[in-house]
């Protein structure tokens, strides 16, 4: 087991990487002010991964309640969080009581949520069972549910007490969703480190293979890269956006189809490479850099072809991004493959031979 620490100004907590973690009580005990919980989950993980949590837990003498949620991201809504909300009041659970997400990121998103909402503010612990949730979502504080107006936009910075991630838990996440999680393990080499990139070059068919020690690094160094942006900038007035890369294109992706057509990691991926071809335009990258880019996504079994919004829409997509400041769209953009800008002036006509280009 490795363990990483995220310092914060007012936060401070550890993110245990390794095998067999789930059932170790001695890296949650700590953390819980009292000896209760309530674990948050979904109906896919339960039968999977509940009993021998929740039992580990009872075992200790941790009064322990359970929330089973709807899976699937339309569920990310007020509604559902009721439901939390109903079940810790139905259960007298007190302000003290550690609320436990048991799941990816819509599960570690919406505990987050009602845990900084319930009482005020209760412990929160993320038991990340996705790779997307253990190299992203489950990091860094950032918890929300969706409006029907747009994606993520009700939500609070509320860190967790401790992340605890079991690669152990990725073996039955089901390929298509692997391979999403992926297109965030490339975004951080190539935002910010060259050298992991080509490890990720030699090493995407091991990854692909869930190979346990190729996954662990992989994780492990996501989660320092995310710790340290994070650490330097945790409400996103600065560099914390750079983890945005290939994301404002992918979110005009993900809203221009309807959210769920395509993952959030495949619409990430073909965000990536028009990224990497605006970045291209604008003289930055060569085109075997963008080649780099776009062999590395196909063989981790991603889209890196954009479909086909026209013109239009793809600017009124982009237009709704939570990335728009004053009105201007940033992008994050690389100036070299492992190093990523932000940027706000990319012209129309770069943006409009980028997004035709794709067709
Ligand atoms: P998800 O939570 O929907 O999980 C994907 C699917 O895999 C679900 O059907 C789930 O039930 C299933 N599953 C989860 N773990 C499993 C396992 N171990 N075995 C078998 N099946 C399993 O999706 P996700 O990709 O983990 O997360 C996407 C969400 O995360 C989005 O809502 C996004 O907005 C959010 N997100 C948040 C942040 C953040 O910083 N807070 C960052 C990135 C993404
Ligand atoms: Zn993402």
């Amino acid at each position: 087991m490795i363990t990483l620490d995220l310092k914060l100004p007012d936060a401070h907590y550890p993110i245990h990487i390794g095998r067999n973690l789930l059932t170790r009580t001695d890296l949650l005990k700590p953390h819980l002010p009292i000896p209760s919980a309530a674990i948050v989950t979904n109906s896919t993980i339960a039968p999977l991964y509940l009993a021998p949590l929740e039992q580990a837990l009872k075992a200790e003498g941790i009064a322990t309640r359970v929330v089973v949620l709807p899976d699937g991201e339309s569920y990310k809504t007020w509604d559902t969080l009721n439901l939390i909300f109903d079940a810790l009041l139905a259960g007298n659970c007190e302000r003290k009581t550690t609320l436990i997400a048991l799941g990816g990121g819509v599960i570690g998103d919406m505990t987050g949520f009602a845990a900084a909402c319930y009482q005020r503010g209760a412990p929160f612990i993320q038991i990340p069972t996705t790779l997307l949730a253990q190299v992203d979502s489950s990091v860094g504080g950032k918890t929300a549910i969706n409006h029907p107006l747009g994606k993520n936009m009700i939500g609070a910075f509320y860190q967790p007490r401790v992340v605890i991630a079991d690669m152990v838990l990725l073996d039955t996440l089901p390929d298509r969703e692997l391979s999403a999680g992926l297109a965030e393990v490339i975004k951080y080499g190539l935002l910010g480190d060259a050298e992991f990139l080509a490890w990720l070059e030699s090493n995407i068919e091991q990854l692909r293979a869930r190979d346990p020690a190729a996954l662990e690094y992989a994780v492990k160094r996501c989660c320092e890269m995310k710790a340290e942006i994070v650490g330097q900038d945790e409400k996103e007035s600065g560099v914390r956006a750079l983890l945005n890369l290939g994301h404002t294109f992918g979110h005009a992706i993900e809203a221009g189809l309807g959210y769920g057509a395509w993952l959030h990691g495949e619409a990430v991926a073909a965000g990536m490479v028009l990224a990497a071809a605006t970045s291209q335009e604008l003289g930055w990258l060569n085109a075997a850099d963008v080649e780099r880019v776009i062999s590395l996504i196909q063989r981790a079994g991603l889209p890196v072809r954009a479909p086909d919004l026209g013109l239009t829409n793809w600017l009124e997509h982009m237009g709704h991004d939570k990335k728009v400041e004053q009105g201007k769209l940033r992008f994050v953009l690389l100036k070299q493959l492992g190093q990523a800008v932000i940027s706000s002036e990319v012209s129309h006509d770069v943006l409009q031979r980028v997004l035709s280009g794709q067709n």
